[in-house]
């Protein structure tokens, strides 16, 4: 099937021939004939699915049909994309300014922890798509920067990640600021309770779009596993890289410290490196990722957090420096490659105290990763498995997504944090904390259930569209 076949117009068509895609995916086939149509939708699909151009390409279309109209002389908000993340949002802001070259549309991207001012200058301006989280969009409203009566297409993206991180006030909130009449479109990767709740309040008379769940089953992602003492993985990652000439490395260990720490060695082995994690700053994190796509450095060695929803074409390899706490993560991190029709590989250097936590992947995966074994890099029987240190950060208490690691003896005292990168992961309600969009906000009722304080975005830009 061709991009032709689906309604769009000869000016979306020449800016997707022009970034190189020759067919729609799934839910692009889908999704985008329903939007062009009119209708709501209650999508149900990952990142790595194509899902942005899914709305996108439709909503440029649809606005570029229609002349901007005029509120009190002023050019108002016409389609809205919520999402949770800064580097949602940046990534979509990027796909909205490449489809978007050959129409004449005003876009923007808003978040939380850099400057409102120069935002709020901007939407003075006008500006007919804006990509935004939920509390920066909120603080913008509450200062008047913004007025969202004019709404014709509203994005609700990553929902079930919204709701995740606590963010369903918010977004109550922002749907009061909207017109009734409006095209709403939901994107979801799962679909609890709560989740078809909020799509029954939202959503009017909805198709739905399914595609299969992106996840290990993809036969693009190669997988493979390597037994290595713990002390030895750094060596032997050295050489994959250089034996096999890689050029792109996504590298994920536990803990922030890790990371600087790997980056720093492989520096030292002639690697070019860079780490990305919550204690970056936003500068540094936009500058190691910009650096990254461009190939300046061969490995961006990243944790868990830090790397959601990063999205690089191509990238061809994914090394789990160190198996994730929690085997879903491992599903998330290597879903980091073979995305849209590119294939990729997912190396894991595995130590005898990771053995726990690989067959809970595999247990997951309902497959056995394939092994592969360097002649010289055989761990050594002798060494015994012991607690797995998680960094700094503490975790008392609050529930555990995964559980303890069979297979590793018992976590140690220095406690357990995901990422250890900011606070409000301790289990407890903290009095305020930092939203994931950056900005300051009273908490809320119960602690968010999971991503609490994952202020660990990895890129930034406040930027305005193409005209
Ligand atoms: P998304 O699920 O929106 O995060 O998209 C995943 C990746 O697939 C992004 O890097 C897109 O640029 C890319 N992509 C989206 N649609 C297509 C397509 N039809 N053909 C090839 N690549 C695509």
């Amino acid at each position: 099937m061709s991009f032709d076949s689906l309604g769009l117009s000869a000016e979306i068509l020449r800016a997707l021939s022009e970034k190189g895609y020759t067919e729609p995916t799934p839910v692009q086939q889908q999704a985008i004939p329903y939007v062009l149509q009119g209708r709501d939708i209650m999508a149900s699909a990952q990142t790595g699915t194509g899902k942005t151009a899914a709305f996108t390409l439709p909503i440029l279309q649809l606005l570029g049909q229609n002349p901007a109209p005029s509120v009190k002389g002023r050019r108002p908000v016409r389609a809205l994309i919520l999402t949770p993340t800064r580097e949602l949002a940046a990534q979509i802001g990027e796909n909205v300014t490449e489809y978007s070259t050959h129409i004449s549309l005003r876009s923007l991207v808003v978040f939380g922890g850099v400057s409102i001012n120069p935002q709020m200058l901007k939407l003075r301006g006008g500006v007919d798509v804006l990509i935004a989280t939920p509390g920066r969009l909120l603080d913008l409203a509450q200062q008047r920067a913004v007025d969202l009566s004019a709404v014709e297409i509203l994005v609700l993206d990553e929902a079930d990640r919204m709701l995740d991180m606590g963010f369903i006030h918010d977004i109550r909130r922002v749907m009061k600021l909207l017109p009734a009449k409006r095209q709403s479109l939901m994107f979801s990767a799962t679909f609890s309770d709560e989740i078809k709740a909020l799509a029954n309040g939202l959503l009017d008379n909805p198709a739905s779009v399914e595609v299969a769940r992106r996840n290990t089953a993809s036969e693009q992602i190669t997988q493979f596993a390597h037994l290595v003492d713990k002390k030895r993985k750094r060596e032997l990652l050295s050489y994959m890289i250089g034996h096999h000439d890689w050029q792109q490395v996504l590298v994920f260990t536990r803990t922030k410290h890790g990371a600087n720490h790997l980056a720093e060695l492989l520096n030292k082995d002639g690697i070019t490196s860079a780490a990305i994690h919550g204690n970056k700053s936003q500068g540094a994190r936009t500058r190691a990722l910009a650096d990254f796509k461009q190939g300046k450095i061969r490995v961006l060695v990243a944790t868990d957090i830090a790397a959601r929803g990063l999205d690089i074409d191509l990238l061809p390899h994914v090394v789990n420096y160190e198996l994730p706490q929690v085997a879903e993560d491992y599903v998330h991190r290597i879903g980091r490659t073979g995305r849209a029709a590119a294939t990729g590989e997912a190396l894991s250097l595995v130590c005898v105290d990771e053995l726990g936590l690989l067959r809970d992947i595999e247990r997951l995966l309902k497959k056995p990763i394939p092994r592969i074994a360097l002649p010289g890099y055989e761990p050594d029987p002798t060494i015994k498995a012991e607690p797995i240190q998680q960094g700094r950060g503490s975790r008392s208490g609050g529930p555990s997504r995964g559980g303890a690691p069979r297979g590793a003896a018992p976590r140690g005292g220095a406690g357990y944090s995901r990422d250890a990168n900011s606070g409000g992961r301790d289990g407890r309600a903290p009095e305020r904390r930092r939203d994931n969009d950056g900005s300051s906000r009273p908490a809320r009722s119960g602690a968010p259930r999971r991503a609490a304080g994952s202020s660990s975005s990895s890129y930034a830009g406040n930027r305005s569209g193409n005209k």
